[in-house]
């Protein structure tokens, strides 16, 4: 049964309220986190807590327990003088940048209008409700290097 320091094996799909498909994962390139590591969102690992291998559902996550609600307080206009003059700047573009406490942030542009700049440092997914169909491939414990990184190991890597 999926709980905390269980390494779960899933074949999963995303998708938004517009019914877009944003990620998928299969039995081929399936998806490896360690349960209770916040490896996936709130309202996903809470879902699939105690289900078992072999087991389907239906997860919907609303913002708050997925990639947040939009702060509108991180759509900031900036000048083009603010980049590096050898950088063309285009829509969608990403950079990031460093707060004052040395956190990195991924900023996207979102408009250029002469020399106004449009920026957006929410996540991408900020204010979607999110659509999961999941099915349990494999469950199994940690190791005890998985427990100590607090992610899982998927066999190709070692750190
Ligand atoms: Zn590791």
């Amino acid at each position: 049964m999926i709980a905390k320091g269980k390494v779960v094996k899933l074949a999963y799909s995303l998708k938004n309220s517009k019914g877009e498909t944003i990620d998928v994962a299969d039995s081929k390139d399936p998806f490896l986190y360690l349960h209770g590591a916040k490896e996936v969102v709130p309202g996903l690992e809470k879902a699939l807590e105690g289900m078992k291998k072999g087991d389907k559902k239906s997860v919907t996550v609303a913002p708050k327990d997925g990639y947040g609600e939009i702060n509108p307080e991180l759509k900031i206009e900036v000048t083009r003088s603010q980049f590096p003059q050898n950088v063309e700047l285009k829509s969608g573009m990403q950079f990031e940048t460093h707060t004052q406490d040395g956190y990195g942030m991924i900023f996207t542009v979102e408009s250029v209008t002469g020399e106004k700049v449009l920026i957006n440092g929410n996540h991408p997914l900020a204010g979607e409700t999110l659509h999961f169909e999941v099915e349990v491939l494999e469950i199994r414990a940690a190791t005890q290097e998985e427990a100590d990184h607090g992610h899982a190991h998927d066999g190709t890597h070692n750190h």
